[in-house]
């Protein structure tokens, strides 16, 4: 679902925050951004935070009802390279089509995983009678050396899910608590929907060696004498045993985990590169409709084509 960033930004990872001696939680408010016709929250990356972990670019959209005579969201056929993207369903229904062959509905409580590796194309769009779009679509950075791994798309149906402290909780990605998510990772990451109809205090032991974020969805999140609200995210660096903080009644966050990348990507539209020759290759093969990506049949609509890269001459 994401669509062109207007800027060239250079993304570094970042180490984790320690402020006068203490180790703050940081605040991350989202922007507003137009995708395939519907109003998305992204909350990441921005200056103050590139990245948790390999996560990289992070989506909420909704939750947004969608008129009878409205389309809802279509996007058109668009490349990409050197990241997975991540579709986590909360409510409607989305169809996946891709360069490989794949024709995917989406529904609540599946998960869509597409690697792109060296490059994938593919669309999205709300299926007809669908009545409302939520859902957090996040992007995963390759690592330098998985970066041009062979494309592939897919989809789990069945996730791990269990009472955790009173709270659902249904693991996307990684490992936590002896439980096991079958999506594929490339490196060391934590993905958690954490959903409490109740207030809920919830004490979490985490990793030492990852950073997390914890992003609301819907309703309220208190840490410490913190509060965050929807399409905020409380930032917890590395270094810290566990992660403690109260939901509030009807509130749903995402537990955004990882190992910090440790490499420098580069992000430019539709594209995580490690360097601006894969940037500027990758975008001129596009618009020369090279094999590399393949068209995406099915799809009733334009290829969506990039700006031009400012740096690239
Ligand atoms: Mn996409």
């Amino acid at each position: 679902m994401n669509t062109p960033s207007s800027q060239p930004q250079l993304f570094e990872s970042h180490e984790c925050p320690v402020v006068d001696g203490h180790r703050q939680v940081q605040r991350l408010a989202a922007r507003i951004a137009d995708v395939g016709g519907i109003p998305i929250h992204r909350v990441l990356p921005q200056r103050a935070r590139r990245t948790v972990g390999a996560w990289c670019f992070a989506d909420h959209a909704g939750p947004s009802p969608i008129e009878a005579r409205q389309p809802g969201m279509r996007v058109g056929p668009h490349p990409h390279i050197g990241l997975q993207t991540f579709t986590w369903m909360i409510s409607g229904e989305v169809l996946h089509r891709d360069s490989l062959g794949h024709v995917q509905e989406i529904r609540p409580g599946e998960l869509n995983l597409m690697t792109a590796g060296r490059g994938i194309a593919h669309t999205e769009e709300s299926v007809p009678g669908s009545t409302s779009l939520h859902a957090a679509q996040l992007w995963i950075a390759l690592p330098f050396e998985h970066r041009n791994t062979d494309p592939r798309f897919d989809h789990y149906e069945n996730l791990p899910h269990w009472v955790e402290q009173g709270v659902e909780a249904t693991l996307l990605m990684g490992d936590y608590a002896g439980h096991r998510a079958p999506a594929l990772a490339f490196s060391p990451l934590l993905g958690m929907d954490l959903t409490s109809r109740a207030p809920r205090a919830l004490s979490l032991p985490v990793q030492a060696d990852f950073e997390y974020g914890v992003l609301v969805l819907d309703g309220q999140l208190t840490v410490g004498s913190e509060i965050f609200v929807a399409n905020e995210m409380a930032y917890f660096g590395c270094g810290i045993e566990g992660v403690n903080f109260d939901l509030g009644a009807d509130t749903r966050v995402l537990l955004l985990g990882g190992r910090p990348l440790g490499e420098e990507i580069l992000i430019w539209w539709n594209f995580v590169g490690h360097s601006r020759e894969d940037i500027v290759q990758a975008q001129a093969d596009w618009e020369a409709e090279s094999d590399r990506f393949g068209p995406v049949h099915g799809y009733v609509g334009k290829r969506l084509l990039p700006p031009p890269i400012p740096w690239a001459h």
